[in-house]
């Protein structure tokens, strides 16, 4: 008993320890001073009936991004294959003049997207790394979704050429599109169709830090990549004296070295290594190495890469960030890069500034809802209506009665006269 009681004893010393260690890492973070118990009751900081000043979790919409701050927010880190913890690669560049870029829109990004309670008006610039679905497969949602959600302006799309037409961002958009052709044929006349337009810019792959995008301060550039297939690059970000570097898919290259070099924020892939591809992705290992170090880039290999690159901040992203696997993927790049390091996952926040670089962890509304156009929500034009065939109209049971009824009362509800169709 006694033996117990030392014991708990000692746990909960441990406990307070971390507890105290823990509050300090808090306090160390957040900037405060820490206050004795007669000041907290004074300290705007600690009041019992007002919100916190400073908190350690981002909730979207509640801060102000400041004139010269960067924010990027990984909206999906995983793996080509969909899971429910991690979309597929995505990342939000918020910046502080108001612009929004995405870069990649991989499978089930578009959900975090949403998760942000952003205006869809403010996400209509995609730049796609390589054509690769888990790269640009919730492009469709983005683009339908979107609209569904008021986006009332063009989808613009910047994406790469290929060794051949059909291997470029031009041809998989508008064969996209193609595929859709029934869901948007079936949405003209019913809901606002003006954000289904999209707008395509298929640049050179080759190009060696090209300029693609320049507006508003803003200038984004693109370098070849090395992966899978000839077509895909990387992209910087570079606005108000921040540089923001995103790798999408690529094998070590001179190119990155080069242009990506110093970046504040520098987000590459780092993929599972081998032995992980073989043990959880259950791989073949001839197939594992070569994935995982000739297709992509292995975690000693992201080390070596960011210790050449010697970013503000190096961010892995690209691999299933678990419990067991975040360990032995942060020992490998450990073996070959000693920086500041994240490995993202999604809703991982990173607020950039010139002074500082604060990495979060967003907490979302799971029952968010869309927000309202930020212009006037125009309804849709029913002359645009394609209709069904007699063969459907006559199979309808029309409750004529019930319906003038909903109609009724929904414009009583709004003060509106909408007539009943008969
Ligand atoms: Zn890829
Ligand atoms: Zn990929």
């Amino acid at each position: 008993m006694l033996k117990c009681r030392e014991l708990n004893r000692k746990a909960i010393a441990i406990s307070a320890l971390a507890l105290g260690v823990a509050m300090g890492l808090y306090l160390a973070t957040a900037n405060l001073q820490l206050v004795s118990t007669t000041q907290a009751q004074e300290s705007p900081q600690l009041s019992p009936v007002t919100a916190l000043a400073e908190r350690d979790a981002y909730f979207p919409g509640t801060e102000d991004l400041a004139p010269d701050e960067m924010r990027v927010i990984a909206c999906g880190t995983g793996m080509p294959n969909a899971r429910p913890k991690q979309a597929a690669a995505c990342f939000l560049v918020e910046l502080g003049n108001g612009d929004k870029f995405i870069f990649d829109i991989g499978t089930g990004s578009m959900e975090r997207l949403t998760g942000l309670a952003i205006p869809f008006d403010y996400l209509d610039k995609v730049f796609i790394g390589h054509l690769h679905a888990d790269h640009f497969g919730d492009l469709d949602a983005l683009w339908v979704g979107g609209v569904i959600s008021n986006r009332q302006r063009p989808l613009r799309v910047w994406g790469p050429n290929s060794t051949k037409p059909e291997y470029g961002t031009a041809y998989a958009v508008d064969h996209m599109q193609k595929m859709l052709t029934w869901d948007a044929a079936s949405r003209l006349g019913n809901v606002n169709t003006q954000g289904l337009q999209i707008e395509v810019t298929e640049f050179d792959y080759k190009g060696v830090n090209q300029v693609i995008y320049e507006e508003n301060g803003v200038s984004i550039r693109s370098f070849p990549a090395i992966h899978a297939l000839d077509g895909p690059v990387s992209f910087t970000l570079e606005w108000n004296g921040l540089k923001f570097a995103f790798s999408s898919d690529t094998y070590p290259n001179k190119w990155w070295m080069e242009y990506a070099k110093g970046a504040d924020i520098a987000i590459h892939e780092c993929f599972l290594p081998p032995s992980l591809l073989v043990k959880k992705q259950k791989w073949p290992v001839p197939d594992a190495l070569n994935v995982g170090t000739q297709v992509h880039t292995s975690p000693s290999m992201f080390g070596k890469v960011m210790s050449l690159t010697e970013p503000r901040l190096a961010v892995g992203y690209h691999f299933f960030n678990d419990f067991d696997t975040a360990p032995f993927v942060e020992r490998q790049i450990r073996t070959t890069y000693d920086g500041p390091l994240a490995l993202a996952v999604d809703y991982m926040v990173f607020n950039v500034t010139k002074e500082d670089i604060r990495v979060r962890m967003a907490s979302i509304n799971e029952d968010v809802w869309p927000l309202p156009s930020v212009t006037e929500k125009l309804p849709a034009d029913p002359s645009q209506r394609v209709g069904f065939t007699k063969f459907l109209i006559e199979g309808r049971e029309v409750f004529q009665d019930v319906i003038n009824k909903i109609y009724d009362e929904t414009n009583e509800e709004f003060g509106t006269d909408v007539e009943a169709p008969n």
